[in-house]
């Protein structure tokens, strides 16, 4: 029988894996230029981790964890997302204590036990980033002027950022009080997730995607009536920076993001050419979760860009490497005296293919399918002249080049 993928968790296959590759050294050199470090945590934390981060009535936790027991009966989970990974490893590694500001980038698989669909799947890779130490509004508007522009990068323009304030400990409760006095009369017309869900984590039912939710709350409070002083001038300010810095936004009350840990800035970066999936990236501020975690009061920012959905925004590039040499190498002669050219052009960086034997024939069958961009043929009678022959294969054109000459001919 034959063994496959599990469901939900796929192969990246070349060539998608290339353009995969490109995307990713992108976010590093620009990540890079704002000062971000990439952290590697492990996939797999304690279960408790996401419990206490995530929180206990968000969707993840409820029922998308992949949470499992190992040999000695600890609850593990695969990691749902990044940040709660990042902080514990903050907090573990007192990286406050070597400066009060860490920038973080992280890239690498999340899981989640959801519904596979397009745009979804139950192992997804995500590039994210997480600014500890900042209270400053600057640092939200520095992390989505970095998103920005590591978008356009990729030559991505049509997606939209929406921004909102989720309140903070100060004023949030009285807005959670206000939504669940406007639920109380109607709860018996949500479905049946939302009444479930009202009295513990009322915010949940604002998020729900079900038509007949989203009519129900429609008119429902709005968090921005309920924002205190400093919540109003943090936003405010956010605001300011991001017009400043040539970043379009739009202002959406109606975000209220899944997990417990947001605070104040909260934003979806959204692209309709996804479909229903339409988020591509999101984030937000989280200044109690170190706390929370065990750590001190350092307050923190991030976002994270779902690398699946980003590459479907992005056209396959075709990089068709017009510099490939490739080496037609006939008897076991030929092949020894062109290794060591082969070595050194690589070492100079240059991508060099061949065909580990066969006929002329079939080994520049080979060198066409590789795109090769000359092809140095080498057989029996030119061993004994010590020459090769080099063939352009746009122009079909040939020449004969001494061994000794030859990385330098193929270099320039
Ligand atoms: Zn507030
Ligand atoms: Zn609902």
């Amino acid at each position: 029988m034959k063994i496959t993928a599990i469901k939900g968790m796929s192969d990246l296959l070349p060539p998608q894996s290339t353009h995969w590759e490109r995307v990713e050294s992108k976010a590093r050199e620009i990540f890079k230029t704002y000062g971000f470090q990439e952290i590697r945590t492990p996939i797999v934390e304690p279960t408790e981790l996401f419990v206490r981060s995530v929180g206990e009535t968000s969707a993840i936790v409820e029922k998308e964890m992949y949470t499992f027991e190992d040999r000695k009966g600890t609850s593990l989970t695969l990691r749902p997302e990044g940040t709660a990974s990042v902080v514990r490893a903050y907090i573990e590694a007192a990286l406050y204590y070597k400066d009060p500001v860490a920038k973080l980038a992280y890239f690498g698989p999340m899981f989640r036990y959801e519904q596979p669909q397009k745009g979804r799947s139950r192992q997804f890779f995500q590039i994210g980033a997480e600014l500890l130490g900042v209270q400053e509004p600057m640092a939200d508007a520095e992390l989505l002027i970095m998103l920005e522009q590591f978008f356009s990068s990729l030559g991505i323009t049509d997606t939209r950022l929406e921004i909102n304030s989720l309140g903070c400990k100060a004023c949030r409760p009285k807005y959670l009080e206000a939504i669940q006095k406007f639920l109380k009369g109607k709860l018996s017309k949500f479905c049946a997730d939302c009444q479930k869900r009202s009295d513990r984590n009322p915010l949940r039912v604002l998020d729900c995607k079900k038509e007949e939710c989203r009519t129900l709350t429609a008119d429902a409070p709005m968090i921005n009536d309920f924002w205190c002083e400093a919540c109003h001038q943090h936003y405010r300010e956010v605001r300011g920076l991001l017009l400043a810095g040539h970043v379009k936004f739009k202002e959406n009350p109606r975000i209220v993001r899944g997990l417990d840990y947001y605070c104040r800035t909260a934003f979806e970066i959204l692209c309709d050419r996804l479909g229903s999936q339409n988020a591509v990236g999101a984030g937000g501020r989280y200044d109690g979760l170190v706390k929370d975690l065990g750590g001190p009061d350092v307050p923190g920012v991030g976002f994270a860009v779902g690398m699946e959905r980003l590459m479907m925004l992005i056209p396959d590039i075709e990089e068709r490497t017009s510099d490939i040499v490739f080496f037609a190498l006939l008897g076991s002669e030929a092949q020894q005296k062109m290794l060591s050219v082969m070595q050194e052009l690589r070492a100079k960086g240059k991508q060099v293919e061949c065909a580990y034997g066969g006929s002329l024939k079939s080994q520049f069958r080979r060198a066409d399918k590789s795109g090769a961009a000359q092809v140095v043929v080498v057989g029996e009678n030119e061993v004994q002249k010590g020459t090769a022959v080099v063939k352009k294969m746009s122009s079909g054109e040939q020449r004969e080049v001494l061994f000794g000459r030859l990385v330098e001919e193929l270099t320039v």
